[in-house]
């Protein structure tokens, strides 16, 4: 039987009565785009991640977008990003026409090392956007206080962490403006594009609601040019709902995540293949399990062949680095090389981890990566 490595339908199943009934509720108001239907979800979403306020919006780009906006963020700018991401981090950098600042990761959580952030400050630099990939957080103590010993804000791209925390404060409560996305695919994921800004604070949560509507407040008196980042009542509707189940499908996820490692350990892999760690302080959530096998790009080429010729889902998140793509080749410090994200990119196999998935398929998972590995070529060096 194939595995896939994220199925949406099995827990659907388990919300489609109160999805429909929802839908329903806002197809007969004809109401589409903000209202309270949105207003409920931000307050209990704001809550949820110890925030004073979370602001809908269109998609998690958008949300990152909007962050550099209210912050003034503008060309001549400098903004530091892990040099290994999803595009979007680096992408809305550039999209205000700043400079993205690249800094290698630490492969202990694939996420910015602190340690090499403080000799990329300038005095353009305006913000340090710190990536909480595969659902742990970054090293936000220590970013945080380089951040403070500059002045420099903090901006979390979230997207992929609602629910993660670093010593027990959640993803979006750890810096000055968190961003989260709700596309399908992530922990906490609405049925088409959404995402959200949190904040504690009080005039730039106001500035973030105006520029969702183009900067107008009131309505059509213009201060500022912001967008339409608007979010739509279903979005918020459905997201609601999600939202109540979310701690218990993020368990699902730990639970899997926690499987895995004995799995790996008991068939004797764990010398070629780097498991994912949950770091002292941290909770992860699993967005992604990504695994990394040592012995090189070609071996994790082999596994994943055979893992697809088999059916089994499987992804690398992400092939290059951000200073690698090839828009990028213009911006300073791109040349230069990032040995740990390069690793990543060479090395990592995100495997099936969502919540429903069963020991029994877990079991298939790795045995079909010992049987792999067998014949994969093993590291020559
Ligand atoms: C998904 C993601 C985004 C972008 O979110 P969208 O909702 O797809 O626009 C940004 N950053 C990271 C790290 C992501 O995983």
């Amino acid at each position: 039987m194939p595995i896939p490595l994220l199925d949406l339908k099995l827990q659907y199943a388990t919300i489609r009565d109160e999805v429909l009934r929802v839908t329903e509720e806002v197809y007969e108001s004809q109401y589409f785009i903000l209202g309270k239907r949105v207003d409920d979800f931000e307050r209990d979403f704001a809550a949820y991640c110890h925030s004073k306020h979370a602001i809908g919006v269109s998609s998690g780009t958008d949300a990152l977008l909007v962050a550099l906006m209210v912050l003034g963020i503008k060309p001549g700018d400098e903004v530091i990003v892990p040099a290994y991401s999803f595009f979007a981090t680096a992408g809305v950098v550039d999209r205000v026409g700043a400079t993205p600042v690249f800094v290698d990761i630490d492969l202990a959580d694939y996420n910015i090392d602190p340690q090499l952030i403080e000799r990329k400050i300038t005095k353009r630099t305006k913000a340090i956007m710190p990536v909480h990939l595969y659902g742990q957080t970054a090293a936000m103590g220590e970013i945080n206080a380089i951040a403070k010993k500059h002045g420099i804000p903090v901006i979390e791209d979230a997207a992929q962490a609602v629910g993660a925390a670093y010593e027990g404060r959640r993803a979006g409560a750890l810096g000055l403006i968190g961003c989260f996305s709700f596309f399908p695919s992530k922990n906490l994921g609405a049925f088409g594009d959404a995402g959200a800004v949190t904040t504690d604070d009080e005039a730039l949560a106001q500035k973030l609601v105006d520029y969702r509507v183009h900067g107008g407040r009131p309505k059509y008196y213009h201060h500022y040019v912001g967008g339409n980042f608007r979010i739509d009542a279903l979005q918020a509707a459905i997201l609601h709902i999600k939202l109540a189940h979310l701690d218990s499908w993020s368990e699902g996820r730990r639970r899997n995540a926690a499987s895995y490692g004995k799995l790996f350990a008991k068939a004797g892999l764990t010398d070629r293949i780097v498991l994912p760690k949950e770091l002292a302080g941290r909770h992860h959530v699993y967005n992604q399990y990504v695994i990394r096998f040592t012995d090189g790009r070609e071996t994790r080429e082999a596994v994943m062949a055979h893992l697809k010729r088999d059916g089994i889902g499987c992804e690398v998140y992400y092939p290059l680095t951000l200073p690698q793509q090839p828009c990028f080749k213009n911006v300073p410090g791109a040349a230069d090389r990032y040995p740990n994200s390069e690793a990543a990119a060479d090395q990592t196999l995100a495997i099936p981890v969502f919540p429903e998935l069963k020991e029994s398929q877990m079991e298939e998972v790795v045995s079909e990566i010992a049987k792999a590995l067998k014949t994969a070529p093993a590291h020559v060096s």
